[in-house]
């Protein structure tokens, strides 16, 4: 195994300049109970920065500062303006990205130099795509039986104040996936990090008010989803939850928002199937079906853990994937020559622990990886080198569970029939990938596997204007794509009679 050390890097002024407060109505402001939590470097165990826990009566604070900004200055902004924002926003983003980055980087262990690359381009992007859509929004009108003289039409009218609820595995651009629908259609928005990844958020708020959007229209609380998190996706004056995490919570806030029936979208987790033949150009196969798992240390929520391998190909493909899991550099996410991070924390890191040891238990054997890296200068962070299952059964846990870590399970088939089954035989609909140079195999596959997106002979690649989402427990809403947006507007019928 390669391990990544001798780096230096910056500590980010933020970090240690600023508080790290709950961001409501343009303004710092501490949790009404003083309380606070430690946010820790998973590269090395150590805490990085105390950062306020926010509760119910912080959340109320928000959304009623959000809805004084939708009734208020937001709404007189034209779509021009608002556009005008969410531009300079992401010029701002650009320019402050490397910092932006560290701050991920240090709080969620993602290697810095795959931020810098992927995920700039994807927070850009995105910011760019949904500054167009804030122009491109429009009802219709309606030729009318009702009368000859009756004129009908359509406005699209924003929902209104929207609670925001992300993870940890990315960040930046998952906020930058809801705050940007919602500056393009005039919503606001109270925002609830991950309790493991705040930091980038907070600065985010900061260049919001800074690219000209009004105090108010993006609030953030930190804290825990039990606490904070529920009392968002429970308040009364919230009109939408935008969530994305597991479909146990995803379950939750369904239930919570049932008070004043919030409209919500759910991105949830997934175990997707991604399927070789033995007709593939397996060169990009190995490294597609490896990165697509392997990538940000396997926390990826349409990550390809289920690997299906035609049979007369098995051995020699998953040896491969088990050795370029194995050649790739783990590391200390600051460190240039990391390829693959630690996991977000410790309870991350045992729970990725506890599902190796039940796969064990159940029989299945690795190929790779399998034990935490202990060894300096990784020894108080939280490393697990790439995992490869074989001698696996579609019934075992570690083939059936969101697992969240860098761990495959390699399975061989034999016909199309037989894959076509076994690759729907899951709860989950969220990513899945086919590699083959069939096009036969390609529309069949296409079109019966039950997934938000098929990616073929290519893994987890994103676009701003191609909606992802999922299917059945993986949750429903697209984020990305024209379409995103009408989750956070409403439709108004106007009916003119002008007899
Ligand atoms: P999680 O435990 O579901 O948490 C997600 C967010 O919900 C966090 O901010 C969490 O707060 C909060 N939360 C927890 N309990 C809550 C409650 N009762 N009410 C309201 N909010 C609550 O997920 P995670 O462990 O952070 O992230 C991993 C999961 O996210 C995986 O299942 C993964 O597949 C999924 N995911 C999906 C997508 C997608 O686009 N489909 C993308 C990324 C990740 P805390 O910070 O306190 O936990
Ligand atoms: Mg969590």
């Amino acid at each position: 195994m390669n391990i990544a050390s001798d780096f230096k890097v910056q500590r980010p002024a933020f970090l240690s300049e600023h508080p790290k407060e709950l961001f409501i109505d343009g303004k710092w402001t501490p949790a009404i109970s003083g309380e606070t939590f430690e946010t820790i470097n998973p590269s090395n165990g150590q805490v990085l920065a105390r950062i306020a826990a926010g509760a119910a009566p912080d959340v109320a604070m928000a959304a009623s500062a959000a809805r004084r900004a939708f009734e208020g200055p937001w709404s007189h902004f034209t779509p021009y303006e608002r556009q005008a924002c969410i531009l300079k926003l992401a010029d701002l983003v650009d320019r402050h990205f490397d910092e932006l980055s560290l701050l991920d980087s240090l709080e969620m262990g993602a290697p810095l130099s795959r931020l810098r690359a992927n995920s700039h381009k994807r927070a850009i992007g995105r910011l760019r795509f949904y500054a167009g859509l804030a122009t491109a929004i429009h009802g219709q009108t309606i030729e009318n039986s009702a009368s000859r003289e009756m004129f009908t039409y359509t406005a699209r009218e924003p929902i209104g104040v929207v609670g925001a609820i992300i993870p940890w595995n990315a960040p930046l651009t998952s906020a930058i996936w809801k705050i940007g629908p919602a500056l393009a259609t005039g919503c606001t928005v109270v925002l609830k990090p991950a309790e493991q990844a705040s930091l980038s958020c907070l600065r985010l708020a900061e260049l919001i008010i800074e690219a000209g959007v009004p105090s108010g229209v993006v609030n953030v609380i930190t804290g825990f989803g039990e606490s904070a998190g529920a009392a968002l996706a429970q308040h009364a004056d919230v009109d939408k939850i935008a969530f994305t995490g597991s479909h146990f919570v995803g379950q939750k806030i369904i239930q919570a928002s049932a008070g004043n029936l919030k409209r919500v979208t759910l991105e949830l987790g997934g175990k997707s199937p991604d399927i070789v033949f033995a007709d593939a150009d397996l060169d990009k196969a190995v490294m597609g079906a490896a990165m697509g798992v392997f990538g940000n240390t396997g926390q990826v929520c349409c990550a390809g853990t289920r690997l299906f391998v035609e049979r007369s190909i098995y051995d020699e493909f998953i040896a491969r994937v088990a050795k370029f899991g194995s050649d790739l550099v783990v590391g200390d996410g600051l460190d240039p020559k990391t390829q693959i991070g630690p996991v977000v924390s410790k309870e991350q890191l045992d729970r990725i622990l506890s599902y190796i040891q039940i796969g064990l238990d159940e029989g299945a054997t690795t190929l790779s990886g399998g034990k935490r890296m202990l060894d300096a200068p990784l020894a108080n962070g939280y490393f697990l080198p790439p995992t490869v299952f074989g001698s696996v059964k579609d019934d075992m846990r570690i083939v059936r569970e969101e697992i969240f870590g860098p761990v495959v399970c390699a399975i061989p088939f034999d016909t199309m029939d037989e894959v076509e089954r076994r690759a729907n035989a899951t709860p989950f609909g969220l990513g899945s990938g086919i590699w083959t140079r069939d096009v036969k195999k390609v529309h069949r596959l296409a079109k019966s596997i039950k997934a938000g997106s098929v990616w073929v002979n290519c893994y987890n690649v994103m676009d701003p204007a191609v909606p992802f989402g999922g299917n059945k427990l993986s949750g429903y809403g697209r984020e990305g794509g024209v379409e995103h947006v009408d989750d956070y507007l409403n439709t108004k019928s106007v009916w003119i009679n002008y007899n």
